[in-house]
């Protein structure tokens, strides 16, 4: 990376004044950073004209690759006749009516409301102010406690970071209090030895029962949960999960909401994560996918009941006193129109339950390796996981940063991936043809030859 030590360089000048986040300083002050341009297809191009297949779609969003023609138009379009608008006072763009009927319609619900942010992080703190509101409002002021799980991402506002269940977050002082963590619906890592899978599955039962008989089901406000929990790893849960939870949730008349903003629009191989997992949900959190990456976006979708038990709460409390100022904003709702039309009748929902197969082979043959203790996934977003030792699961010391030493020499062949604790992840945009996937995998598979040659 000759490029770092020249001292205008784009990566020079990328160092000096912008401040990185979730980003190991260190190995960008010897690696250098990498400033991109443009992108074609699923391919982005840095400023020394390198090309790089992006296989986690920028972040699990640009689903439709990085010049797609129609989406673009639709923003081009859009910016010519209104651009921009609010959803304060009653007014709101056209475009915003238009998506909520669409989200509405998409989502399985019957009936429904949509509340739009800007990022996933709002959407998820909308949600929690909309259950605190909605519970005061009926007489439960207390009321108030949100469960999750470890290793659940639901994002880096103070009350999404909360939810989430990683330790960095401890950092900031994280959790607030009130935030309830459950154990991490992962067989593979979780399940103790000589546990059947089924057995784990009731360990999780009991452990939800026994919290909300401790903290009292009157004090809690929600659960939130993704259907597949993506930042944390790629963890698909415990065969039967939501089938067993559900119940206990519905018993004690706790919300269910789907954290949708990765599994939302196709990634699991049907529009939604909670329809692969069979299960509906009182409202869904959506972003990422949902502009296709193409406009900084969120939605909470309630389902039929939140939104009567909203409609009412706010008639009795005059307004639900929230919103963001670019909530609506006309140009992300005319691409979300756009990019909804595209998964679903344009051929990239049909696209991605094509390569779910070729994904999932690929994955495994690359989980015969003797260091990749398993290979886990659903629809197109997967994970290997890698280990020092395959029986007894046992990791590779952590100073060794194996999972970032694959992503870098990935990076050095023109893949992007992501190392993500021990595992690496792959998350590819939709509109992937075969051969590009192959090159993904053969340059992964190439990588992990490399680095496990070195450390083993
Ligand atoms: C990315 C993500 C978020 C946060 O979205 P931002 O737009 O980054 O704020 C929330 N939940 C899940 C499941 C996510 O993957």
């Amino acid at each position: 990376m000759s490029d770092t030590t020249r001292p205008n360089s784009w990566d020079a000048r990328a160092k000096q004044n912008s401040f990185f986040g979730f980003t190991d300083l260190p190995s960008i002050e010897a690696r250098g950073t990498t400033v991109l341009t443009h992108g074609e297809g699923p391919y982005v191009f840095d400023t020394q004209g390198r090309r790089y297949l992006d296989a986690n779609s920028g972040l699990w969003n640009m689903i439709a690759g990085f010049d797609d023609p129609g989406l673009i138009k639709a923003a081009q379009d859009q910016y010519a006749r209104f651009p921009g608008y609010h959803a304060f006072f009653g007014r709101i763009s056209d475009q915003a009516v238009m998506l909520s009927e669409t989200l509405v319609e998409v989502s399985p619900f019957e009936s429904g409301k949509v509340f739009y942010t800007n990022s996933g992080s709002e959407a998820n703190d909308t949600m929690v102010k909309m259950l605190w509101f909605m519970h005061a409002s009926e007489g439960r002021p207390n009321a108030r406690k949100i469960i999750t799980r470890v290793n659940a991402y639901h994002g880096v506002t103070a009350v999404s970071a909360s939810m989430t269940g990683k330790p960095y977050n401890s950092v900031f002082g994280l959790p607030m209090p009130g935030f309830l963590h459950l154990t991490c619906p992962h067989y593979w890592r979780e399940g103790q030895s000589g546990e059947s899978e089924a057995d784990f599955l009731a360990r999780l039962v009991a452990e939800l029962e026994e919290l909300i008989a401790n903290e009292g089901a009157d004090t809690i406000a929600g659960f939130f949960a993704e259907p597949v929990q993506g930042a944390g790893g790629v963890i698909p849960p415990v065969e039967g999960y939501f089938d067993a939870i559900l119940p206990v949730l519905r018993t004690h008349n706790i919300p269910i909401i789907a954290d949708e903003v990765i599994t939302g629009f196709g990634r699991t191989g049907s529009v939604w994560g909670c329809e692969s997992y069979g299960f509906v949900p009182d409202a869904i959190i959506s972003s990422k996918a949902l502009t296709a990456g193409y406009f900084p976006m969120g939605a909470v979708i309630l389902g039929p009941d939140l939104s009567d038990r909203l409609q009412r709460a706010t008639d009795i409390i005059e307004e639900f006193p929230h919103g963001f100022t670019a909530s609506g904003h006309p140009v992300g709702c005319a691409i979300a129109l756009a990019s909804i039309d595209l998964v679903l009748n344009g051929g990239l929902l049909e696209n991605v339950q094509r390569l779910i197969p070729r994904f999932e082979t690929g994955l495994a043959r690359l989980a015969q390796h003797d260091h990749i203790g398993e290979w886990r996934g659903r629809g197109l977003m997967g994970a290997l996981e890698a280990v020092r030792d395959k029986s007894s699961k046992t990791p590779f010391e952590s100073e060794l940063s194996v999972s970032e030493r694959i992503a870098n020499t990935c990076g050095d062949h023109g893949l992007l991936c992501r190392p993500l604790g021990q595992s690496i992840v792959l998350c590819p945009p939709f509109i992937m043809t075969d051969a590009q996937m192959d090159e993904m995998f053969d340059k992964l598979s190439a990588a992990l030859d490399q680095v496990f040659a070195d450390v083993a």
